[in-house]
């Protein structure tokens, strides 16, 4: 196998959610087929993905959840935003960033792009979580939990094809990038999730707290770099 196929190989395993892979011992190396299944069925929709999720009991996270939250804003954005998963106010509503974060969220959308003079509003964007159903007490996702809705983000992210995403926080950063660096190291820059550029941004909920003047700036900056790539 070439380099360039067993690259190919990694990265699709890779988008699986497999991070270990082990070489076994002495077995001649076997020709293997080059085309690999695509991750996503032909001409996937987001009906189709939702149609999918339907009732969803695949992860301890339904018991307590009161509605899914599946993703909000324009189909055809060239900008999606990925959250961590729903808190009380997306839980009960259906919808995401609604509560105190998102209404910051929007905030830092509308009022970058307007000083940037960019004609966009956050209904121009899409708005998404790695986890579609509340945790308990707001807690970070389990990898487990992040693994089974991934597929279902996955799917949404290749039927929206944006020209970029912005990973709002660690537990998007770390579900997209597979990295176990934190937003401080990995903000400010790109970075890929498959072809797709991400730029790394803290979350609204951590821009909310008193202290963090100064991560307040660097988001600014980071969705001020974010929205000149895609709209310029
Ligand atoms: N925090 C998130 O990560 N997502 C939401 O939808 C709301 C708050």
């Amino acid at each position: 196998m070439s380099p360039e196929q067993l690259r190919r190989y990694l990265t699709y395993y890779q988008d699986l959610g497999v991070h270990n892979v082990y070489r076994r011992a002495s077995q001649p190396a076997a020709e293997m087929p080059m085309e690999l299944p695509p991750l996503e069925p032909v001409g996937d929709t987001l009906a189709k993905i939702i149609e999918d999720i339907g009732d969803c009991r695949r992860c301890r996270l339904c018991e307590g959840r009161s509605r899914i939250v599946f993703g909000s804003g324009n189909e055809k954005a060239r900008l999606v935003f990925v959250g961590e998963g729903p808190g009380a106010d997306e839980d009960a509503q259906g919808l995401p960033f609604v509560g105190r974060a998102g209404q910051l969220l929007t905030q830092m959308i509308e009022n970058t792009a307007a000083k940037e003079g960019i004609p966009i509003r956050r209904a121009d964007v899409y708005i998404c979580n790695v986890v579609k159903c509340r945790p308990p007490q707001n807690r970070t996702p389990e990898p487990d939990e992040m693994e089974i809705c991934g597929q279902f983000l996955w799917r949404q992210l290749m039927a929206l094809r944006p020209r970029a995403i912005c990973a709002l926080g660690s537990t998007a950063a770390k579900a997209l990038l597979a990295t176990k660096d934190g937003v401080t190291r990995l903000r400010g820059r790109w970075h890929k999730w498959r072809d797709i550029p991400v730029m790394v941004t803290y979350h609204p909920s951590y821009l909310l707290r008193p202290y963090n003047q100064n991560a307040k700036r660097e988001a600014w900056e980071d969705l001020k770099t974010a929205l000149h790539f895609v709209y310029d």
